[in-house]
């Protein structure tokens, strides 16, 4: 049984329970964030932390965490669960008080909790086969730069995706991708430069989105943060999403249409390599 954190607290993951007033559970008013842990350290510790802090600023949800702080409770998190390879779960809300869509009174502590889960990460068979995805309209709301537990139509999405036959969805608006459903979305074009949407309100300022530009501007590579459309990246050379848990990985067909000769692309592939060297070279 896994040790997690609730409110101060390192406790059986059996015995953590919140509040039925709890307004993450009420309003979706709380944040989140995933961390992964390669070798038993976290990957991009610093920016997964400050989106964490900005996605709490925006919410306007005062927070403070007992002991040594956030870095503390990943940290016994992953000594007590003995993780070498997973992820970790952080979630803050904005706490518990009588249901009113007005927020709390100030001094309303805010829950805190977090959680282990083992799985492997860079070994991923994905990677060798590329994922098959399938493009959705983007019905989302308008604040997707802060990372919310709003995440009811991700995941009808990524049901629907199964029920396809196909791995996941990227969503559109109109015919523009905005990004994956839990991962941004890239294109390398067929002049080699990677093209993924810049930065906004309308999607999450992924973490691994960040080092993988920086890793692809360090390698030579002409980098374009801008929008590009379905049919721009039916006919890229190659396609890939970036997150957290899926690292760099290539997409290799979009709505029934292959891209590039339908492999995962070699500087998709050279990239995750890059990234996953990173991430257990830098520490
Ligand atoms: N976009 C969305 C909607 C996400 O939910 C995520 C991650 O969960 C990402 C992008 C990728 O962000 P990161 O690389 O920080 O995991």
């Amino acid at each position: 049984m896994r040790t997690v954190y609730l409110n101060g607290a390192y406790v059986a993951e059996g015995d953590a329970t919140v509040s039925i007033f709890d307004r993450g559970l009420l309003f979706a008013d709380a944040v989140y964030e995933v961390f992964s842990v390669l070798d038993g350290r976290i990957i991009d510790h610093a920016a997964h932390m400050a989106r964490l802090e900005r996605s709490l600023a925006e919410m306007k949800i005062a927070h403070e965490v007992a002991g040594a702080g956030w870095d503390d409770v990943l940290a016994t998190l992953i000594a007590r669960n003995a993780l070498v390879e997973g992820t970790v779960y952080l979630q803050v809300s904005r706490g518990a008080a009588d249901r009113d869509f007005l927020f709390p009174a100030p001094g309303t502590p805010p829950t805190v909790f977090a959680f282990t889960q083992a799985r492997k990460l860079a070994d991923n068979p994905m990677a060798e086969r590329g994922m098959r995805i399938i493009t959705r309209p983007d019905r989302r709301w308008g604040r997707r730069d802060i990372k919310t537990v709003q995440l009811l139509y991700a995941s009808m999405m990524k049901m629907e995706a199964k029920a396809a036959g196909v791995d996941d969805v990227w969503l559109a608006e109109g015919d523009v991708i905005t990004e994956g459903t839990s991962q941004n979305a890239c294109i390398i074009t067929r002049e080699g430069h990677l093209v993924t949407r810049d930065n906004g309100q309308a999607l999450l300022p992924g973490v691994t989105r960040l080092s993988v530009l920086d890793i692809a501007r360090e390698s030579g590579m002409t980098v374009e943060e801008r929008s590009f459309t379905i049919v721009e990246a039916q006919g890229a050379a190659e396609a890939f999403v970036t997150s957290a848990s899926l690292f760099v990985m290539p997409v290799v067909e979009i709505d029934g249409l292959a891209v590039g000769d339908g492999l995962p692309g070699v500087e998709t592939m050279a990239l995750r390599k890059a990234y996953i060297e990173r991430a257990r070279g830098a520490h």
